[in-house]
This record gives structure tokens, C-alpha cells and sequence, in this order.
């Protein structure tokens, strides 16, 4: 299967790629996004054919469904990834937490958020790619917290790609940083900046499109390309949780094949959401995706009146800060699939001209028969997780604690939902402490055992054993010296 521009091409028709190239340089024509020329169709067959396999072989039926250009044997390396997870046949365990609410947990991976779900098998394929071509590649990653530590996790002593992470020094949680600091490879570099994730942000991208840069690289026969959820290669292993998961609820007894669901998603970049939408498409029976913002609540306002509005915002810090995103890049890709190549080109130029694009009144009826939205605030945030764990005795992050609110004014509750889980409780503890026991600006080593203490549950190794690790990356630079860092790196 190839690959086309959301934004149509030069000559204006879509023309179309593989998915290696699609990998490599994820930035399609006129700064659109690649997508799938088209979807396999896989319906109630396929899920019944998978009612008992495991994970890994869920995902490389359907991964074999979409025809891309990667070799079996690599596909089957990279999924082999799935085995470093708590249960290796099991990567996603799906709970129930009260009538008709089950928590898909994506965070049973090696850095503890869902962004491994994506990025572990994602870095066997950008190498095997790369080694392939024999060609090098950096990913630089500007991260707040999450993306950061998988990237660095999944491309550690990979051949032919290197991986420069920039982080806001004093900007992240101390687990955050210490998985990023702590992480010990010759093809990795991680450099805190002063200042906060937008002026990290802002740095990356001016390098992204200074020539001198990308001669500089050149002359180190290196390219770039980025790990972010824009690339094609991470959203395709976020279809298959999804599938996985309503799989599960079947297993479990709780609905019937063919019986629909909600899908209820913490959403930032849109990347989740964004997989969720494709499994909908290619058969998996969806009511509704429900997507769930914090403070950040474009995405809300988007779906619930078609106006995607960036005039006099700007991006506010809360507790869930993976989801502090106010352009969120795949909802381009909802767009096109919707609405094609020259109106996504149309919107998507008003927001980059006038920071703002409204749809037609049919173009919103058309996304909210696939979508729903509301959003939840810090406070509400740790409302929810203190009731659950006490009325439910399920203990839940600060990210998914959005998906509550929109789970009691989005849905029918007759209709089983499914809401995902994106981040151990290790990984934002000081929230939730307070949320628990009230205590206030605990560090995250003390907030950890405070938790641990009341609810039983067990501090996991990678994350107590941080603490102690020694540190490898200590440059903290000002944003001027960021260039001139990486180039030292690389020579
Ligand atoms: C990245 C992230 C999100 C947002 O996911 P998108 O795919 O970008 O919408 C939500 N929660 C956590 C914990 C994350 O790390």
C-alpha cells in the first residue's frame, strides 16, 4: 500500500509514496501529512478469526493487511518489543472500573506512558530502514515529558539513527527527567535548555528550516526525520490497541462481536484518537470516539462547533501536560479523510494565515457523527481520581482522569465505553498525591512512597532503581547554543 499528502502535491493531485519514504521524510507537500491511499478492510471476520490470539499476533495480521514495504522478519522483530512489557502476552490489560466502564491501560511499557505502545516497535523499523538505504538519521525531539524518555528508550544502540532530545530544564517531573538523563548510549544526547518547552519547541523548529543546518547535517552524511506522532510509522501501531482492546471486552464476556462501543481518549496531538478513527473504519464497531482535552480545549470547541479558533489563546500549564497542545497535527488527517485534499489545504492554510478555520455546517455534522467532546479541569481531574480509588479502588493518572467527565456528559450509558489509560500513576505522582492525601509540592521520590503507602500498589523497578542511576547527560545550554551542540555531537 502507498501513501498520500493530505494537502495534495505540487502538480495539486496527490501523488503517492511507500511507506518507508513516507517514514523517512514524514513532511509531505505544501507542510501536509502522508495517509494511507487507502484502508484494508477487515470487519467482523477478522475479529472473530483473533477472538484468541495474543497481541503480537493481532497485530501482525493486520499489520500484513496494509501491504507496506517492511519485511516480515523485521515486523516480527519489532513486535518482539511487546515482550519487554509487564505481560508479554498481554502488553494491554483492560479493566473494568465500574458498570459499563473499562480502562484500556497503554502503559505497561518500559518508560510507563503509552507512547511506547508506538515508539518500541517504531524504532526497529526507522533503523532497519535506515540501515537498508545505508543512511544515517538524527531525531531531534523537543519533549515535555513523555516522548522524550521513549524515544531515547527505543532508539538506544540502534545502528544508523541518532537521537538529540531537548528538554525545559526545570519543565519536566523528576521521573521524567531522570529517564532522559540517566539513559546511557553513544547514540544518544540529551540537552536541557533554559527556558520553558516552548522556547525548546521554537529552537527545534528553526533549525528544522535553516539551510545551514541541514548543510551542516549533510556534511555528516546524516538526514533528518522525527519520532513525533505526524510520522505514519507510529500511528499505524495505534490501531491495533484498539482492536485489541474491544477484543478484550469480548473475551471478558462484556459485549457481543458487533455490539458498539465508545472509545474514550486523553487527547493531545491527536495521535490516539487518530487510530482509534482508522480501526472505526476499517470494520472495529465504534458509537462514537470521545475525545477529552484538560484547560487546552480546542479540540473541544472544534467538535462541538466546528471552529478551530487559535486567535487569543495561548497554551496553559496543568496537570496533565502531554495534552498542553494547542495545534494538534493529526486531526489534519480526520480532514482529509473526510473532506479531501483541497478543502484540508484550505483550512489549513486559514490556520496558519488567520489562526482560525470554521467548518461548513454540514462539514460539522459530518464530524460529529464520528465524534464527541468535553473537557476537564485540573481540580476536576483530581476529584475523579480520589473517587475512583476510593468508591472503585482504581487508581488512575491525571491524563486519564479527563476521560471521566467527558465519560458522564458524553455518553449514553447504556453503550459500554472503553477510555485509555496513557500514564502509569509513577509518572505524575505529585498530582496525585495531592489528589489522594491532599499533601502539596511533594517531590516525586516522596510523593511516590506516599502513594505507595496508600494504596498498596508497588513502586516498579525501573522507576525506583532512577534514583540512584548515575547520570550520564548534565548540560543544561541557552537556547542560542542548541545548534552548535548538536553538530559538536555528531562529529
Ligand atoms: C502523548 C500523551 C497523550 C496525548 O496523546 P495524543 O496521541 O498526542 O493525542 C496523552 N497522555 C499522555 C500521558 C501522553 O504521553
Amino acid at each position: 500500500m502507498n501513501f498520500i499528502q493530505t494537502r495534495g502535491c505540487e502538480s495539486n493531485k496527490p501523488t503517492s509514496v511507500t511507506f518507508s519514504e513516507a517514514i523517512l521524510s514524514p513532511i509531505a507537500s505544501f507542510g501536509g501529512l502522508y495517509v494511507p491511499e487507502t484502508l484494508p478492510f477487515l470487519g467482523e471476520e477478522f475479529l472473530i478469526k483473533h477472538l484468541n490470539s495474543n497481541y503480537k499476533e493481532l497485530a501482525f495480521d493486520m499489520l500484513s493487511r496494509f501491504e507496506i514495504d517492511i519485511d516480515e522478519k523485521i515486523i516480527k522483530e519489532a513486535l518482539a518489543l511487546y515482550n519487554n512489557f509487564d505481560d508479554k502476552n498481554n502488553p494491554v490489560p483492560v479493566k473494568k472500573v465500574k458498570e459499563n466502564l473499562f480502562i484500556s491501560e497503554l502503559y505497561h511499557g518500559p518508560t510507563r506512558a503509552f507512547k511506547d505502545m508506538a515508539l518500541q516497535p517504531f524504532g526497529v523499523v526507522l533503523s532497519s530502514i535506515a540501515q537498508a538505504k545505508n543512511e544515517n538519521y538524527l531525531i531531534l525531539a523537543a519533549t515535555s515529558g513523555d516522548t522524550g524518555p521513549a524515544a531515547l528508550e527505543t532508539f538506544k544502540n540502534r545502528a544508523n539513527v541518532k537521537v538529540v532530545c531537548l528538554y525545559p530544564d526545570g519543565g519536566t517531573s523528576d521521573v521524567q527527567r531522570l529517564q532522559m538523563v540517566t539513559e546511557n548510549a553513544t547514540n544518544l544526547k540529551v540537552i536541557g535548555i533554559h527556558g520553558v518547552f516552548d522556547d525548546a519547541q521554537n529552537a527545534l523548529k528553526i533549525l528544522l528550516a535553516s539551510d545551514e543546518f541541514k548543510n551542516s547535517l549533510k556534511e555528516h552524511n546524516t538526514s533528518l526525520s522525527a519520532a513525533n506522532s505526524v510520522n505514519f510509522g507510529r500511528i499505524i501501531f495505534q490501531i491495533i490497541y484498539h482492536i485489541h482492546s474491544y477484543l478484550e471486552l469480548v473475551r471478558q464476556n462484556a459485549i457481543t462481536i458487533g455490539e458498539k462501543v465508545y472509545l474514550n481518549v486523553p487527547s493531545g496531538n491527536f495521535g490516539n484518537a487518530l487510530g482509534g478513527y482508522y480501526a472505526n473504519k476499517m470494520g472495529l464497531p465504534v458509537e462514537k470516539i470521545i475525545i477529552s482535552s484538560n484547560e487546552n480545549n480546542v479540540l473541544t470547541k472544534l467538535i462541538k462547533t466546528g471552529k478551530y479558533d487559535l486567535r487569543n489563546s495561548s497554551v496553559v500549564s496543568t496537570t496533565s501536560p502531554a495534552m498542553d497542545i494547542l495545534k494538534s497535527s493529526n486531526v489534519e488527517r480526520i480532514l482529509f479523510d473526510m473532506f479531501g485534499y483541497s478543502r484540508t489545504k484550505e483550512l489549513m492554510d486559514d490556520l496558519e494565515v488567520n489562526n482560525v478555520y470554521e467548518l461548513t455546517s454540514v462539514e460539522l455534522k459530518t464530524l460529529q457523527e464520528c465524534f464527541d467532546a468535553d473537557f476537564c479541569s485540573g481540580d476536576e481531574g483530581k476529584k475523579y481520581i480520589r473517587e475512583t480509588f476510593v468508591n472503585n479502588g482504581y487508581l488512575m493518572d491525571p491524563h486519564t482522569a479527563t476521560c471521566m467527565k467527558s465519560y458522564e456528559t458524553c455518553s449514553n450509558p447504556a453503550i459500554k465505553t472503553i477510555a485509555y489509560s496513557t500514564a502509569e500513576w509513577t509518572k505524575f505522582s505529585p498530582v496525585i498525591a495531592n489528589a489522594l492525601t491532599g499533601e502539596i509540592d511533594a517531590q516525586d521520590i516522596d510523593a511516590l512512597k506516599s502513594i505507595s503507602n496508600e494504596t498498596s500498589l508497588e513502586i516498579p523497578p525501573m522507576i525506583k532503581e532512577l534514583f540512584t542511576k548515575k547520570t550520564v547527560h548534565n548540560e543544561i545550554i541557552n537556547k542560542e547554543n542548541i545548534s552548535k551542540e548538536i553538530l559538536k555531537f555528531l562529529a
